[in-house]
């Protein structure tokens, strides 16, 4: 049967889909949300059985990509039968983006999945600064998570959200780490999204800034990438494989391929932009309409900010 594909008016082939599957987390990184916190009512989140509808639908009109994300994705006790049930659609590449915390008790699970691309975020290597960030002291367990992936065999990328005078002097720890044990790190410049989008200049660092710095004792060696691709990459001298998601700086919404899907079924065009439109117990027949109104909604240049907090979002 011949593919369907999701084109915008801009040309823009739009073939990936990130699922956020609830908002709730139990870290508490402050550049992402507040101490105090309501997170959605879990009986008004998408059941699982709507997530698959909803996401079976998408593919049928051209998604072939998806990463399920959170808040903390694996906090929902269906979370593995999820997987299970998005490795049945025809999707070439499932992920899922998580804190680690549990993520070490279900890869057995998630080994037999579709759901091979691993992203943990880990903003420090130093116990004390990853509490200061994170509000925990769950160190230890994301850590344990990302060395059990990579030796399992899953392919395990590090999201490092660097911040000035917090975490920014682990640069080269983190190379170090990814040399060590041969897991991609991808340094992602802070975003001006939720609250804390007030002090963005004074936490900001450029991925610019950075390779500055490295330069002065790596070499490094360009990779290529797929030009949907939100970072750009690098092998350096020391053996570390890195990536840069620049948003900030070098903003990519002109070949944006994502629409983002929310724990409450709303199908949204963009991560700086609440627009969007309900897909909860929508009949398939009205997808098309639906979705080139959704694309129309895409920007092509970078919005400045948002309020509403990444959890809420689905990163
Ligand atoms: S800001 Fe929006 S349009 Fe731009 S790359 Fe991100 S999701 Fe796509």
């Amino acid at each position: 049967m011949h593919k369907r594909k999701l084109i915008d008016s801009h040309g823009r082939v739009i073939h990936k889909l990130r699922v956020q599957i609830t908002d709730a987390c139990n870290f508490r990184c402050f550049y992402c949300m507040p101490q105090q916190v309501q997170f959605t009512p879990s009986k008004e989140l998408l059941s699982s059985s709507e997530i698959i509808d909803i996401c079976s639908n998408l593919v049928d009109f051209g998604i072939d990509e998806m990463r399920v994300s959170g808040g903390e994705p694996t906090l929902r006790k269906d979370f593995c039968d999820i997987i299970r049930e998005l490795s049945r659609l025809a999707v070439g590449r499932l992920g899922v983006t998580t804190n680690g915390f549990i993520l070490k008790d279900i890869l057995p699970e998630l080994k037999d999945s579709k759901c091979q691309n691993i992203n943990i975020s880990l903003d420090s290597l130093d116990q004390n600064t990853f509490k200061k960030i994170t509000k925990t002291d769950y160190f230890n367990k994301a850590l344990e998570s990302i060395i059990t992936a990579q030796r399992m065999g899953f392919h395990v990328k590090v999201n490092m959200v660097i911040l000035r005078g917090v975490n920014d002097h682990e640069l080269f720890d983190f190379i170090n780490f990814s040399a060590q044990y041969g897991v991609e790190v991808r340094f992602l410049e802070l975003m001006k999204i939720g609250p804390y989008y007030k002090n963005h200049s004074q936490l900001f660092v450029s991925a610019q800034e950075l390779i500055e710095r490295l330069e002065e004792r790596e070499e490094l060696e360009p990779q290529s990438v797929n030009c949907d691709s939100t970072s750009f990459n690098f092998h350096t001298s020391s053996g570390a494989k890195i990536g840069f998601i620049a948003s900030e700086s070098q903003p990519f919404c002109g070949f944006c391929s994502r629409l983002r899907l929310t724990a409450t079924g709303r199908l949204r065009a963009c991560i700086m932009s609440e627009a969007g439109i309900n897909l909860r117990g929508i009949d398939k027949e009205r997808y098309p309409d639906i979705l080139q109104s959704v694309m129309g909604m895409k920007p092509t240049e970078r919005i400045d900010h948002i309020k509403q907090p990444m959890y809420q979002i689905g990163g």
